[in-house]
This record gives structure tokens, sequence and C-alpha cells, in this order.
């Protein structure tokens, strides 16, 4: 894969023990350093007026002001510093040349990946949350929108919502926005009636699922749900939100996707975005466990090299089934 990577996301320090730390990088590079065909770009900052045209111009200047006086505590745990700025806006950059790179062309061996942080996803329009500031994925959609495409779907599988997203994009129809999430953890959105709102009613689809789903589960809601979903909605550019704190082994999380489950999400994604005849672009969001960090992203750039992940054993769960069921009855689902 192509690695969008910039040392200057290293410089936003979160401080001792705060989960989301530069050492998530530090941890992917090393991993990736012994795999073949892994390529870096260090692309631009992200344009100013796109950052705005998705977030409130007042909280960008209140964001940029915040780091300019020295940063501190934003809220309990999203922490910046003076270098967070910089950060902020290398991180949503390298997202908006994933989408623009996949648009491009990049693709098979070439597919763009985005290694940036702050994460992005929790970022609403008018304010920072949830370890996130500028929403980078939000902002790569935005410049694909800028440039020729016309439709732009986010799937979303880090183990949070990304309330972000959803909430920059609830009432357009320009962006389709799903998310495979946990119940019960933050920011507790992401319920399965928020479908979207008036022009954009359909657009928006959340599968909450209890704790301890596994990868089958996971695997289902996108054969049954999302992908049919994404079909339908015929993309110009798919763009994964890709997180990786569902993992069996994250330690804030109880979902329990495996790193071969990570695998074969991807070559789901590859599949779909063949079938949309759409660009594909990556995004990295969470992802705590830095070794599980580091060998699912390994594994997702595998998929990209030619290895075919395992299939999971087992069947879908009650609770997921009792899920998608609502979905379908939501108007999302294949069955
Ligand atoms: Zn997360």
């Amino acid at each position: 894969m192509n690695f969008g990577y910039r040392e200057v996301c290293l410089d936003h320090d979160t401080g001792p023990r705060h989960p989301e730390s530069p050492d998530r990088l530090r941890a992917i590079r090393r991993a990736l350093k012994e795999h073949h065909s892994v390529e870096y770009v260090a692309a631009n900052d992200a344009d100013i007026d796109l950052v705005r045209a998705v977030h409130d111009p007042d909280y960008i200047s209140e964001f940029r002001e915040f780091c300019d006086d020295g940063g501190g505590n934003w809220d309990a745990d999203t922490v910046a510093v003076e270098e967070t700025w910089d950060a902020a806006l290398a991180s949503a950059g390298l997202s908006v040349w994933a989408a623009k790179a996949a648009l491009d062309g990049n693709a098979g061996r070439d597919t763009p990946f985005a290694l940036g942080r702050p994460p992005g996803h929790h970022a609403v329009g008018d304010d920072a949350m949830g370890f996130c500031f500028i929403n980078n994925a939000a902002v790569a959609a935005q410049a694909a929108l800028e440039a020729d495409a016309e439709r732009v779907a986010i799937f979303d599988w880090d183990v949070h919502h990304g309330n972000g997203t959803q909430d920059i994009f609830y009432d357009r129809s320009d962006v389709f926005y799903a998310s495979i999430h946990e119940d019960g953890l933050y920011p507790g959105t992401g319920d399965i009636a928020e479908t979207g709102a008036d022009d954009a009613d359909g657009t928006n689809l959340n599968v909450k699922y209890k704790p301890g789903a596994d990868t089958a589960d996971y695997l289902a809601a996108i054969d049954e749900c999302i992908a049919p979903a994404i079909r339908d909605y015929a993309p110009d550019l798919l763009l994964i939100s890709a997180g990786f704190d569902a993992h069996e082994h994250d330690p804030i999380s109880r979902m329990r996707v495996s790193t071969e489950g990570y695998g074969a999400m991807t070559d789901r994604m590859r599949s779909l975005a063949d079938t949309c005849g759409a660009a594909l672009g990556f995004v990295l969001e969470g992802g705590y466990g830095l070794d599980t960090l580091a060998d699912s992203i390994t594994t997702v750039h595998e998929v990209f090299d030619g290895y075919q992940p395992m299939e999971p054993d087992d069947d879908v769960s009650d609770d997921a089934r009792d899920v998608l069921d609502e979905l379908a009855a939501q108007g999302f689902g294949s069955k």
C-alpha cells in the first residue's frame, strides 16, 4: 500500500498514559518495515478552506488559538499542545491525499492509507471531542466532492460510533455514512433509527452491536447490510474510517474482531469498491493495543499484496441477528 505519513503527527503530545499516543504510529511503522511494497508519501497540509467547509470557522479559529496559547485539556480526554494544530492540519492533509490518490487511480498495491493523528471521527462540525479535533475523513470526503466525485461513502469500522462524521453529513445526500460500533461505549450515539435527515434519509446506517460481537458478526453486517446499501448508493469513492479498537485484544473495547477479521473486512471493501467502480482509500482512526494495531494494519496491507485472509467458522450470534433484522426493517438489508 501507499501510506501517508508525516513526522509532525508525532508532535501531538497527549502526555503519559494517554491511549492515543505517538507510539501508535511508531508501532505501525516498525511493523511495516518487515514487509514488501510499503511506500510512504508525505502529503501537504489540508487546505484551511476545505477544513472550514466541514467545520464551523469559529470553532477552527478557537482551536488554533487554543494551540497557539500552549494547548491543554479541551475536555477530559481531548488534549492539545502547541504542536497539535500543525499535526491536525497534517493529519487532515494525509486524508485528503488518500482520497485524491484513490480518485487518481491508485489501487491494488498502491491503495492509499493515511496514517495520521490526531484521529478525526468524533470531531463534530463545531467542536473537538474524543481525542479528535479535525474530522479527517470528512475533510477527505469534502475534498473528493470538490474534485470530481459526486458521491462518497464512508464505512467506519472503528469500535466507537463516528458521531462527528454522522453529524457533519447527516442532512447531506452526497455522503453515505455507515458504522459498526459497540453499544454502551463512548460517545453513546449511533442508534439504528438514525438514518439521515430530510433528503438525506437513507444515507446514514448504524450497526450498533452489543459487546462481544466477533468477526462473523462484523462480516454479516457487511454482507447483508452495509455492502448492499453502498452498492445501491453507487459512490465514486469509498473511504474506510479504519480504527482497530474492535480487535479482540484491544484494551478499551469488548468486541472480538480478530487480526484475520480485519483482513477479511479489507477484502470485502476491495470487492465492494470494484463492484461499484469506486476508488478506495483508508484513513486511520483509533486502535490502542500497539501490537494488535500494528498487526492489523499489516494484515490490511498484506491483503493488497495478495494475501487471502481466512474466513471465520462461527455462526452469526443471536444478538447480531436481532440487530440485522432491525436494520432490515429500516430498509437496510438484503434479507
Ligand atoms: Zn475508536
